[in-house]
């Protein structure tokens, strides 16, 4: 079958591309080196299209791999088998904004700035922050959080309904526009993470939240991780209810510095914010203060400007960039797990030992108030310095699953941690993929990805 061909019939020629470049650009997402090419990239224009596509593709056993924003992190977007790349950006409306609701509805590749610059005139965002200008579809998919989720929760949180396309064709309405509900099993939150392989979500409505009257943002140095962590974890224990929490090491500032022209001291770094009323953030800013200074911390540098806030998180988001940008040459594997608070500072600590010990220049940041830290290791294309990062990368893992941590806390399964999913879930993996083959019976939907094949 020439299968561009019978989606251009289908579809129309302008739905289907084939060049070499797009291709090329559909074969991996961010920090995955190993790409597959699709055979074809299709740009559905509306949900009737994606049903009449996921209908043909499973009466032909033909692959098909969603693609939001392409930010994902651990290959979740590699057409592993081939076939249909399901590229959804021209699915970019957006659709309703209730503000007397608190929600908003819109198509999947809606990126959630475009959101919260339509809500701000509301007083109104989508507290989500994932860094990358992620789609919302995609967020969905990936359950993604980010710097906020310490105060706000994950991308599921604020699910109110999806539409999902099934890979049988069908179209089904998801969830409602109340605030809570206790009706039905909660299929929302099933399609919540899972990545592409259930179906495909072609509208999502959101819960919104009010804009804080105030925000403070602070820098503490610390002399090590071990002691950065520590202080986060009291401060969380505390209550002391932070917006955002970031550990932020000295190669990553070293880096942002270079990148942005900032001058931020190139030493282990924490950075707050606090949300709320002026009174309240600052009696926040003191707590936090006292129990920095307890835990060793250097010049707590507090700064209410929203210019200096705006600075320091845009630094903290090209932090990446600004890494690779520093390791010309070498390629970024990037991977994050998550662990009980109180583990936190060993984890930490573990991490960037192995790092050190196996000759990897290495950068860690982290949403420290969640337990959750990534690591980015810089690897020469060498198959040995391959196979040792991933040595690191399955030690931080396993030692994550031992604390009954979780391989991953928000970039996903994809196909890198694929191997940690035995040991994580055991038993209840033969449920998922139940409900896999129920949802999917010729298995056509990301194949590959999230769930290991049966033994
Ligand atoms: C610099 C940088 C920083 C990042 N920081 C964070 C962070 O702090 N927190 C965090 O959570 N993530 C982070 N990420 C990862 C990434 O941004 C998130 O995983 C994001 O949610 C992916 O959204 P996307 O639109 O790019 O999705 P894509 O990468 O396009 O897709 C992600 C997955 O969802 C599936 N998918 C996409 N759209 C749909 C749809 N409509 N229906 C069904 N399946 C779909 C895809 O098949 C794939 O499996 C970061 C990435 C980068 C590059």
């Amino acid at each position: 079958m020439n299968l561009a061909l019978e989606l251009a019939r289908l579809l129309g020629d302008d739905r289907v591309d084939t060049t070499p470049a797009v291709l090329a650009q559909h074969s991996h997402g961010e920090s995955y080196a190993d790409g597959v090419t699709p055979a074809v990239v299709v740009y559905p224009h509306d949900t009737a299209e994606v049903s009449r596509l996921l209908r043909f593709a499973t009466a032909h056993g033909v692959p098909v791999t969603p693609v939001g924003a392409n930010s994902s992190l651990e290959g979740h977007t590699v057409p592993a088998a081939g076939g249909v790349s399901l590229d959804l950006g021209r699915l970019d409306r957006l659709l309703e904004a209730r503000p007397e609701d608190l929600l908003v509805v819109v198509q999947p590749a809606v990126t959630y700035p475009r959101v919260n610059g339509h809500l701000k005139r509301h007083g109104l965002f989508f507290p989500i922050d994932p860094g990358a200008h992620a789609s919302i579809g995609g967020m969905v998919s990936t359950n993604a959080s980010g710097t906020a989720a310490v105060r706000y929760g994950t991308t599921g949180d604020y699910v109110l309904a999806l539409e999902v396309v099934t890979p049988t064709g069908d179209v089904l309405r998801l969830g409602n526009r109340a605030r809570k509900s206790a009706s039905g099993y909660d299929l929302c939150a099933l399609f919540t993470g899972a990545e592409g392989t259930l179906g495909v979500i072609t509208e999502v409505t959101l819960r919104v939240v009010g804009l804080p009257e105030a925000a403070a943002a602070a820098r503490l140095p610390f002399p090590d991780a071990f002691r950065a962590t520590s202080f986060v974890t009291r401060l969380i224990q505390a209550g002391v209810p932070v917006a955002r929490c970031e550990l932020v090491d000295a190669n990553s500032i070293r880096s942002a510095n270079a990148y942005s022209g900032t001058d931020y001291p190139e030493e282990m770094t924490v950075f707050l914010e606090f949300h709320g009323n002026p009174a309240g953030i600052a009696a926040e800013v003191e707590l936090a203060r006292e129990l920095a200074e307890a835990a060793g911390a250097g010049a707590f540098e507090a700064a209410t400007d929203a210019g200096e806030r705006a600075r320091l998180w845009e630094a903290r988001h090209t932090m990446l960039f600004a890494s690779n940008a520093a390791h010309p040459g070498l390629h970024s594997l990037i991977t994050d797990v998550a662990v009980p608070i109180s583990h936190l500072p060993e984890a930490v600590t573990a991490a960037l030992a192995d790092c050190a010990e196996n000759g990897f220049d290495a950068n860690l940041v982290g949403h420290v108030g969640d337990g959750n830290f990534h690591l980015t290791l810089y690897v020469e294309d060498d198959p040995a310095r391959r196979a040792a990062a991933q040595g690191v990368v399955d030690r931080m893992t396993y030692r994550a699953l031992d604390v009954l941590g979780t391989a991953t806390g928000e970039h996903g399964v994809g196909l890198r941690k694929l191997k940690y999913m035995e040991r994580e879930h055991g038993a209840a993996l033969d449920l998922m993929r139940t409900l896999k083959a129920t949802l999917d019976p010729a298995g056509i939907m990301n194949p590959g990805k999230k769930l290991p094949p049966a033994r």
